[in-house]
Formats: C-alpha cells, sequence, structure tokens
C-alpha cells in the first residue's frame, strides 16, 4: 500500500528532494544502524535483539536505484484497469475464489468483508500471492531510511520491523517483499504488520508470507479497522446527463437522492436504488471520456490499504468481475487523457500565470489542479469541461501562454508502473499503510 496524495486521476509519485547519491555499502552506516538500534531500545525492541538483527544488514544499492525511478505519465483509468485487471487477471481470481473458498467464506464471516474483496486485493498487491517480492525488507527500509534520513517515517518502519520480528520471532531473512518494504502477500508495511496482521490458522505466526489464511485474514482485518461497513457495496458505475456539471466530482457528497434528482443513473439505465439518507460521492477519473462512479463508505475502506482513487476502482471492478458483475460501460481509451509529469507541471505553470490556482505546481494531479482546469474550460468556454488536464487543455494553454516554454515531448514510454500496487517491486514511493 502507498499512500499518495490526493489523487483523481494518477501517476502519483513523490521524489523526496535530498536523495543521497548511491554507492557501495556508505562509511557512516553501520554507525547510523547502530543509532537506529538504540532508538527501537527505546520502543519497546530488546536492544540486543535489535542490535542483532541489524548487524545482518546489508545496504541496497538497487533499493537506492529504485527510489529514484520516477513515473513519467499520468496514467489514464482505462489503461490503468488495463494492467490490473486483465480478462486473465480477473480469471486468476475467479480460480482462487474457487480454490480458497472454504477459508474465504470462514474469514468473510469473520471479518465481515467479502471475499472477492480479499482477493481482489491479493490480486492487486501480489498477483494472488504469485508476486510478493524477493528483497529482504529489513535490508530494503534500512537502505531508504538511511538515504533518506529526513522522511522520518521511513526509519519508524525499519522499527515496526524490528518490533515485528521481536513480536512473533520472525527470521528476518524470512521477511520478504518489494524494494519499498512492503511485505508478503498483503503487501504490508511494517506498522500495517504490527497493527493488522491476524495470525487466523493459530500456528502462533501472522505469517503474511506463506499462509492464506494469514494473508485473507490479514487483508480483512484491515479494511474491517479501517471502516468497511458489512452488508454494503463500495460503490457502482453510473452515468451522467450530457449538460452534467463536472465540477460536482470534487469530492462532494450527498444524499443518492439529489444524485437522482440532478440526472444521475446507474451504468444500465435504471434509476439509482433508494436508499434513504446513504451519501455517496462521484468519481469522473477520466471527465467526459470516462466512467462516473458513485463510491459510498466502503470504497473509502479500500483507498486506506492504498490512498489512491484509480487503485481503489480497480480492487472494486475486479472483484466485481470476479464474481460476475458485468464489464464497465465506458472504457474507451483515448491519447487525449495521456500527459505527461512534465506537461502537467507545463500545464501548472501556464494556469498560474493566468491567474488560476492549480495548488501546488509539481506535475501531480490533485483536487486543486483539477479545480483549476475546470476554472479554464469554463473561462474559454472549452467544451468538454469536466476539469480533466487533456492533450487539448495542453494545447489551449500554449495558445494562451505562449510566452513559458513547453515542456518536452514525451518520450519513449518506461511501461513503468505508476500505480500503487507494490507487486513488482518498481512502484514508487510508499508510505505506511494504515
Ligand atoms: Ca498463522
Amino acid at each position: 500500500m502507498m499512500r499518495v496524495a490526493f489523487a483523481i486521476l494518477f501517476g502519483l509519485i513523490l521524489i523526496a528532494p535530498g536523495v543521497r547519491a548511491a554507492t557501495q555499502q556508505p562509511a557512516d552506516f553501520k554507525r547510523w544502524l547502530d543509532g537506529v538500534a538504540v532508538e527501537a531500545s527505546h520502543r519497546g525492541v530488546k536492544l540486543a535483539l535489535a542490535k542483532a538483527t541489524l548487524a545482518n544488514v546489508s545496504f541496497r544499492p538497487r533499493v537506492v536505484q529504485n527510489d529514484r525511478n520516477q513515473a513519467e505519465f499520468i496514467e489514464p483509468l482505462a489503461k490503468y484497469l488495463g494492467r490490473h485487471a486483465s480478462d486473465n487477471t480477473i480469471a486468476l481470481g475467479q480460480a482462487a475464489l474457487a480454490q480458497w473458498q472454504d477459508t474465504l467464506l470462514k474469514v468473510e464471516k469473520t471479518y465481515g468483508v467479502p471475499s472477492q474483496i480479499i482477493v481482489a486485493i491479493w490480486g492487486m498487491e501480489s498477483g494472488y500471492g504469485r508476486a510478493q517480492g524477493n528483497y529482504p525488507v529489513i535490508d530494503a527500509l534500512a537502505t531508504r531510511a538511511f538515504q533518506r534520513q529526513s522522511d522520518k517515517w521511513l526509519r519508524d518502519h525499519l522499527i515496526y520491523a524490528l518490533q515485528a520480528v521481536q513480536k512473533y520471532h520472525l527470521d528476518p531473512k524470512t521477511m520478504l517483499g518489494s524494494w519499498g518494504g512492503a511485505m508478503g502477500q498483503p503487501q504490508f508495511m511494517p506498522q500495517a504488520y504490527i497493527s493488522y496482521a491476524v495470525d487466523f490458522d493459530k500456528d502462533g505466526k501472522a505469517d503474511i508470507w506463506g499462509s492464506p489464511a494469514d494473508v485473507f485474514a490479514s487483508i480483512a482485518n484491515y479494511l474491517k479497522e479501517n471502516g468497511w461497513q458489512p452488508g454494503y457495496l463500495w460503490g457502482r458505475e453510473v452515468t451522467v446527463p450530457p449538460d452534467f456539471d463536472y465540477g460536482l466530482s470534487d469530492g462532494t457528497t450527498l444524499p443518492m437522492g439529489e444524485w437522482a434528482a440532478k440526472g444521475v443513473v446507474r451504468a444500465s439505465g435504471l434509476d439509482l436504488p433508494d436508499t434513504g439518507n446513504m451519501e455517496a460521492r462521484l468519481l469522473t477519473p477520466s471527465g467526459t471520456q470516462g466512467p462516473a462512479f458513485l463510491v459510498y463508505d466502503n470504497f473509502d475502506a479500500i483507498r486506506r490499504y492504498n490512498a489512491s482513487d484509480a487503485y481503489a476502482l480497480t480492487v472494486a471492478y475486479l472483484a466485481d468481475r470476479i464474481v460476475g458483475r458485468p464489464p464497465l460501460t465506458n472504457l474507451q481509451p483515448t491519447d487525449d487523457l495521456e500527459v505527461t509529469n512534465g506537461e502537467l507541471e507545463e500545464m501548472q505553470k501556464k494556469l498560474v500565470k493566468l491567474g488560476f490556482d492549480p495548488g501546488e505546481v509539481d506535475g501531480m494531479m490533485g483536487g486543486q489542479t483539477r479545480k483549476a482546469v475546470l476554472a479554464f474550460q469554463r473561462a474559454n468556454h472549452l467544451k468538454p469541461d469536466d476539469g480533466i488536464p487533456t492533450r487539448h487543455v495542453l494545447q489551449a494553454l500554449r495558445a494562451a501562454v505562449p510566452s513559458l516554454p513547453n515542456a518536452p515531448a514525451p518520450a519513449a514510454k518506461s511501461g513503468k508502473p505508476s500505480g500503487a500496487t507494490g507487486n513488482s517491486g518498481a512502484v514508487p514511493v510508499p508510505v505506511p499503510r494504515g
């Protein structure tokens, strides 16, 4: 799980400033580890155990390289879904659901989280257990925390990892995961492991690496503790009317009846369900060029696993497909939606120049940038006016502000995932789960 700043589109990569040069083991690494051991001893870890564990840590230059990789593209939902919820992924999920049905039902009964949601997260995080990463996470976290000493949360995770070793008598060599430090089949960062991992099969160890029962229960426990409401859906795909105000997909929360009054219907064309005072917010990740969703509290529980709308929508969609629900109705990838982070930064600069407020000029998509794009579209009578920074908007901004230089044209695409699954180890900046 990676927490990535508020995101409507994605490609949400944060690269911290001040990353040190990658070297083989730096001279002061061992001394720095001694300091970590002492700090851990103040946080409940026996000093001897902390020292013994950290004595075996290896500095990993490869982790430093990965930490620097920056995704270059803001990936449209259709592409992200295509990568993470392909027909093959859905079929594998269906097979997993059938294979582990009995265990999943026990977990579902205990935590109130539907089996298909658990399986979908399992699929997103580690390809149903096939790709949990093979970095020793204590090495990975020590390397990252050393390189980025101003990022205190990385050092915290290293200490949580030491707490985990102590709590469950784990062998650090078996604590494998992504280069970012996300562990095992649910890709829990150490803090999430300490807080939410479950020994469901009662063998004395919360084995998120090798025990499917523990993996499923740990995922379900995470969702339950983060607000999952048993018996409710995550949300649904909807259709909005042609003249709809896309400014309403800015996080505005309204009762279902009010969305219905604004002309929002189910994607099937049927009226929204009459759910009394239940509230929902609207997501239109690709504006007029993609699907719309009304999402409920359970969507936010999934989002707490990984703070990205794209991630949560993909988990929800994959879960729905696994149990046979239909594909989305409005999902044609379009080149218009593909911009680089550099081009988005150019758009933000030009918006500022024109007096709009896109928030931080950082090449990242956030709610404030979306509002500024919408305001620019409306001020210039551009259609669609949906707040999405498309190539069309880029061209309009270049025409409006020729005095600022253009971002370099897109280079060959790296194909590097810009999302937040953590399953291949190629994921950008993990932050603490939970
Ligand atoms: Ca166990």
